[in-house]
């Protein structure tokens, strides 16, 4: 018989992985906190959990996906968590991005019960969610992630074994390093266009091909131009990435200054109460510095 899936977490990434592990055929129990945003997984054939004890008691495979940390380990080892119902012999698969070493830690516990765990932290965005086009990073054992790899099929493209289990949190904050390296660079690069008085749709469209493209300009660049600040990614939620990259290079005694600049420029943004908008909001930060604004098209 095939796996069972559990999905737990159904937020702006669970809903489209979620929704696309349906469209792949797998029978899904899904279970979110805030139970209005079960409803479109249960019109589309998912069964409602109870709580994400009763979610892992009907499924053989679990997928999480929520905010931080702490927030992990409240699904997991929390009351009603996945711990409570789990079956031996499951196979748990986080996907949100939190800290490598509570993940070893998490895999720790799990294991005395004869469950083995996957991190499996994701990246493409929203988009990449809802269109089953995610990279998805994996740390864990290879017969695991054999076995979850229909399940990652379904959810993602470029899906790639990085090594022991954490090893996926710590490619992932790699990843984070990148985007909002590439966040900052676009911020700059748009109020320097802007300043220079060219057409910023233009600008965009006349470098996004060559050396200095990248998914940050193409997706983030137009919606910046047109100051539509929704989220595809949080601002609070960036920040909690910018903050778990910190204190693991402070373990290494890596020196990340441009990083540490990003983290004090996005906490700005956070004191002005701007945490629930995107991430490409970083740019406002940079105006409120340059002391004028990206201007969006009059046409
Ligand atoms: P989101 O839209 O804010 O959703 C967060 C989800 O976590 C919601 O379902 C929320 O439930 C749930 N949650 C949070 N704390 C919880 C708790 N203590 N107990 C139970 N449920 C809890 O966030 P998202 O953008 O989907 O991101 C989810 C994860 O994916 C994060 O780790 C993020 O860093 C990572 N990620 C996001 C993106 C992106 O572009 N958005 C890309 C790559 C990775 P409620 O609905 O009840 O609040």
């Amino acid at each position: 018989m095939a796996e069972q899936v559990g999905f737990v977490g159904l937020g702006i990434m669970g809903q489209g992985m979620a929704h696309n592990l349906l469209k792949a055929g797998f029978s899904v129990t899904v279970w979110n906190r805030t139970a209005s945003k079960m409803e479109p997984l249960v019109e589309a054939g998912a069964r409602a959990g109870r709580n994400p004890a009763d979610v892992a008691a009907q499924s053989d495979i679990i997928v999480i996906c929520v905010s931080d940390t702490p927030d992990v380990e409240e699904v997991i080892l929390g009351e009603g968590g996945i711990l409570e119902g789990v079956k031996a012999g499951s196979l748990v698969i986080d996907c949100s991005t939190i800290s490598p070493i509570v993940t070893q830690h998490i895999a720790q516990t799990l294991a005395e019960r004869d469950v083995a765990m996957l991190d499996a932290p994701i990246s493409g965005g929203s988009e990449g969610a809802a269109n089953g086009t995610l990279a998805i990073m994996v740390g864990g054992d290879a017969k695991d992630f054999d076995r979850a790899m229909s399940v990652f099929e379904a959810m993602g493209k470029t899906i790639t074994h990085v090594g022991e289990i954490g090893a996926g949190q710590t490619v992932k904050l790699v990843n984070q390093i990148l985007v909002v390296g590439h966040a900052l660079a676009l911020s700059e690069a748009l109020l320097f266009a802007q300043a220079g008085g060219v057409d910023l749709r233009k600008a965009i469209k006349a470098v996004e091909a060559g050396a200095a493209g990248s998914w940050m300009l193409s997706y983030r660049g137009p919606q910046i131009v047109e100051r539509d600040w929704r989220p595809g990614f949080t601002i609070d939620l960036q920040q909690k990435d910018v903050r778990l990259i910190l204190d693991a290079a402070d373990k290494l005694g890596v020196p990340l200054p441009g990083t540490g600049l990003i983290f004090q420029l996005y906490r700005t943004l956070q004191a002005q109460g701007l945490g629930s908008e995107g991430n490409h909001g970083l740019v406002k930060a940079l105006e409120h510095l340059a002391g004028f604004k990206i201007e969006p098209p009059t046409d």
